[in-house]
Order: structure tokens, then sequence, then C-alpha cells
């Protein structure tokens, strides 16, 4: 795949796993209908005690599929898919691909500004979202490009009666909230399950050109942008997934989907690849930590792709010594740094293993990890994968930084985006020869082992002193007292920034500011030691569990402003 071979970091590879891989040329949604073939009967996914097989998915999919081109969706129409965790958003992520459709994954959290921002810069013709959606999606129809609504509810999936188990659910029945002038235009899951044919038009797909998805970025900085990726870029990074965790056996997984699949790395780490590989998905709309726990007890998931946050909130539950999570064999951390006392202790408690990687929407995600069972550094983001090319640039220049010395980390390779939609200045800035500019800030060590010191724009200058939130994170989580804390700069007369510190303290700990400024003056370096501190009970985090750090310095901001 036009990576040379000669990269010190394949010198860690194990046999098991390759340098380059010969990537199926198929259309994305050739797993499913793959899966579907060899595997009819394996359990697809486990919802709320609800169970389908794969050939069921597959024939919902179809169902959705030709219903999608009854309402007049064409190749390369955009489809907006604003799901939790469910079996529809399996079902409709799949159906819009088979239609020919191009799938906008939305937050199912966004508000009708955040919505109606992503479905006018996509361009999506038809949403499917839940009951409790559809008044936002209603508000904002006439002012984007929207044509149709598909509404579903939690409750087409419940395996017992509903008004037993769920009685609050009944209360949300979506017929009775759809309003009277979009009636024609919102159709009910159910009823398009009944009557659509599972007849559809099968359009020619270049997986290299064409694209499967428009992956909006977090925004967490900036502007929210459409992420072009192709079902190349997709094929390909699952595939890879695939081959980096060599133990996992066709048909033979349980995979934990907590991670959202309307985020890249949950759809392409958990969805994609249990697709791919027929494992059975169970599926957690809400990330809820006694849920959570119960379920790893009684399902006994093997792999568990998860985020920093998603580990600690289950370290720190008072009863998880009344669960058993031997069952878990391994996790791929990603989304933020991986506290290494986090990898210890998680790996203690499960028996499994615990891994850092690293990526971003731009790579489909992943572009970086460690290895699961052999040659792992903790508090690195591991190695480069298969046919990924790794460099540390001179921030702003395409000129190599000296070995070990910090500058902006850029990659290369078959699951690099193929640009911003309707942004070509914004992508001619972060593509660069072929090379994806990643705005996190790295270096690489003399065996290829990469390491994130921060992201480009968390930087904190200090009085003319660099300072990286993550090395005072470190030591903040290695205070056993400490649940959760995060780091940012925020303003100040006189230092242009200074370092404060949020922290949550675990359940029933006792710690004052004085004890915890004590406690960092004897960790850090005198400039790196916070300023200020905040207590609170919960951080603010996005859907994946990255703690929004720029959220906490805009409100400091706020505050400045008002005072
Ligand atoms: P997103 O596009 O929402 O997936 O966010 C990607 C960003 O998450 C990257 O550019 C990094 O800043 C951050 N990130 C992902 N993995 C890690 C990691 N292991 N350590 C530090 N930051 C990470």
């Amino acid at each position: 795949m036009g990576v040379e071979l000669t990269k010190r970091w394949f010198e860690h590879y194990p046999e098991e796993v390759p340098k380059t891989i010969e990537y199926d040329n198929k259309p994305l949604h050739e797993f499913l209908v793959e899966t579907a073939t060899n595997y009819p009967d394996k359990t697809a996914i486990h919802f709320m005690g609800k169970e389908l097989t794969y050939q069921e998915v597959y024939d919902a999919a179809k169902k959705f599929a030709s219903y999608l081109q009854y309402l007049g969706l064409k190749k390369g129409d955009r489809v907006a898919v604003m799901l939790p965790n469910t079996p529809q958003s399996v079902i409709s992520y799949y159906g819009a691909l088979l239609a020919g459709g191009v799938v906008v994954q939305t937050n199912p959290l966004y508000t009708e500004r955040e919505l109606e921002y992503q479905l006018k810069d996509s361009g999506a013709k038809i949403i499917v979202c839940l009951d409790i959606l559809l008044p936002r999606a209603e508000n904002v129809k006439d002012d984007t490009y929207l044509e149709n609504i598909i509404v579903t509810a939690i409750k087409d999936y419940l395996p017992f009666p509903k008004n037993l188990i769920y009685p609050f659910i009944q209360k949300r029945e979506y017929n009775m909230v759809v309003k009277p002038e979009h009636s024609g235009d919102t159709h009910v899951w159910t009823t398009m399950l009944e009557e659509a044919s599972g007849e559809y038009t099968k359009h020619e797909v270049d997986p290299e050109e064409d694209l499967a998805l428009l992956q909006y970025t977090g925004g967490t900085t900036g502007y929210p942008k459409g992420v072009m990726l192709t079902h190349l870029n997709l094929v390909s990074n699952t595939q890879m997934c695939e081959k980096w965790n060599y133990k996992a056996e066709y048909g033979k997984e349980t995979v934990l989907g907590i991670l959202p699949f309307f985020h890249v790395y949950g759809m392409t780490a958990v969805m994609n690849l249990s697709v791919m590989m027929a494992q059975k998905m169970i599926l957690v709309p809400k990330f809820d930590v006694d849920t959570v726990l119960k379920l790893i007890d009684k399902q006994r998931p093997t792999l568990f792709p998860g985020a920093p946050t998603i580990y600690i909130g289950l370290l720190n539950h008072p009863k998880l010594s009344n669960y058993d999570l031997s069952s878990i064999n391994a996790c791929l951390s990603g989304s933020a740094p991986l506290p290494a006392e986090v990898q210890q202790q998680f790996e203690k408690v499960t028996g499994g293993k615990l891994v850092e990687g690293y990526g971003l929407t731009e790579s489909s995600p992943v572009t970086h990890s460690n290895l699961i069972y052999e040659n792992r550094r903790a508090g690195t983001i591991g190695l480069p994968w298969p046919d990924t090319d790794a460099k540390v640039f001179k921030p702003d220049t395409l000129e190599e930084m000296p070995i070990g010395e910090v500058g902006e980390i850029a990659v290369k390779g078959p699951q690099i985006m193929k640009g911003y939609w309707n942004r070509p200045e914004e992508t001619e800035n972060t593509l660069k020869d072929g090379w994806l500019l990643t705005g996190d800030m790295g270096y690489m060590d003399e065996e290829g082992y990469f390491y994130i010191v921060d992201r480009k724009k968390d930087m904190i200058i200090a009085g003319g002193f660099n300072i990286y939130p993550r090395e005072v994170e470190e030591v903040l989580y290695e205070n056993e007292l400490i649940a959760e804390a995060v780091v940012a700069g925020i303003p100040d007369p006189y230092r242009g920034e200074t370092v404060k510190a949020y922290v949550v303290l675990k359940e029933g700990a006792d710690l004052t500011e004085e004890g915890l400024d004590q406690y960092c003056r004897e960790n850090l370096a005198a400039f790196k030691v916070p300023k200020r501190y905040e207590f609170r009970t919960e951080l603010p985090k996005t859907a994946v569990g990255k703690i929004l750090r720029r959220k906490l310095v805009d409100e400091e901001k706020e505050k400045l402003q008002n005072q």
C-alpha cells in the first residue's frame, strides 16, 4: 500500500501481525452481506434482553434500504442517523449504505441549533431518529434540506410487554407527537418494516472514491466539519483492527458496545469490526456504571473497547468486587490519554489486557496502538498500524523533527480521509502531500513508539513556560484520593494563562485544597503546579467520555467577562 517496510516500529510486531495487508476492494456494507451469508443464525445484537441474528439484521437493513429508495434516495444522497446504540442504529447504518446513501452520524444529544447546522452542512434529505428526538427534527425540518423523517422507539425492540417493564416509554408514543404539517413526511419504523419489500437497486461502488460516511468531528475545538470517509477508508481500518487483535476469533467473541456508534471510534472498533467478524454485540444505549457492571457479569463480553473515563467509572464503583469481570480478554482504550494507574488496576480487576491506542475522526480512526499481548509500553500510544506511516513534523512545516523531540504528529495510510466536506481550504491545510496533520503534539522514541504530549491547542503557556496539561493530569491521577482530573490553561492577566486543575474526589475521600497543592508541589516542577483548584462532583464530557477541557476554559472566560 505504498508504505516502505523499513520503519523501526515493525521490529516490535509479532509474527502474527502483518506489516501490510491486502485490503478487500469492496463496499463497507459487504461486511454485513457476507456475515449474514456465512453466519446467518449467529447472534448479532443483544439489546436489553432482546437478541437479533445476523440474518434478521440483514433482512431489516434490506427493508430499510428499499424504503429509502421508495422515499426517493439516490446514490450519494445523505441520510442522517440520530440514534443511540440500538438495533435500529446498526440496521439504518447498513441499510443506508446498501441503498447507495452516505451516512451522516448525528449525536442524539445535539440541540436544535447543532442539528440544524449539521443537516444544512451535510445536505441530508432523510433522517432517522428516536421518538423523543422527533420534535427536534421536526422543528428544524423546514430550515434544512430534510424531506422525510423516519421515527423509531426503544420499545420497537424490547422483548417483553412494554407497559409492564417500561411504563414511562408508553407515554412517548411517537404517533402522538408528529406535527400535523409533517405527518405525510414522517414515517414510523414498525410500519416501514411491515410495508417495505426489501428489494432495492444495487449501485456500483468505487470503494476508493465513493463516500460511505460524513463523520462530523467531535466539535470539542472549532466548528464541526464533515469528514469524508470512503468505503476503503473504513474497510481498511476495520481490517487493520482485525489483524491487530490476532487472537480474536470469527464468530466467537462477545463485544461490549458502550462506545457510541455515532462516533467514529465505536463505529469502527465495535460495530464494523463485529459485523465483519460475526461477533455478538451487546448494545448499551447510555453509559451507566451499574448497568454496565451487571451486563459484564451476566453477558460475559470478551472484548471491551472504551475510553479512559469509562474504565475509571467502573473502577470507582463502590461495589465493584460484587461483579465478575473475568470474561474480559482485551480492551483498547482511545480518545484520551490512559493513565498508567488505570491500566494496571483494570488489568488486575479483570485479568484481561487493556492497552492504549490513538486515532482521530480524520483517520477512520485508528493509526497507532500498543500491541495487546506483547511489547506493551504504558504511557505511549504504541506503534503505527500496518500500512500506516507516521512522522513528527516541526509545526507548520513538513520538516521532520529529530527522534525524541516534540512536534506535530502526522500520519499517512489507506484509512486517511478524502478531505473535509465542502471545505477545500481546510482540507489543504490539514492534508499535505498525503500526510494528515493531526494537531497533536508528540514524539517518537528510538524504538518507534509514539508519545502524545498534548493537543497543539491545549498547550498552556504560563509566564513564558510551556506546560502540557497531560503531565499534570498524570500526577493527579497517581493520587489515590482522586477519581478524575483535568487540567486547563485559563486566562490570567499577568501570566497570559495559568494552570487550573479540576478534580473529582473518590467517594468518601478527604482532601483539602491545601493538601492537594502540597501534593502537586512535591511532584511537579514549580512552574507546572496549578495555581488554582476546583473540586467538582463530575466533569463535562463528550459522548465517548472525553473530558471537555474547552468547555471549562470557556466557563472561566465567561466568568472573567462578567466580573
Ligand atoms: P476525535 O476526532 O473526536 O476522535 O478526536 C481525536 C483526538 O482525540 C485526537 O486528535 C487526540 O487529540 C485525541 N486522542 C485520541 N486518542 C488519544 C490518546 N490515546 N491520547 C491522547 N489523546 C488522544
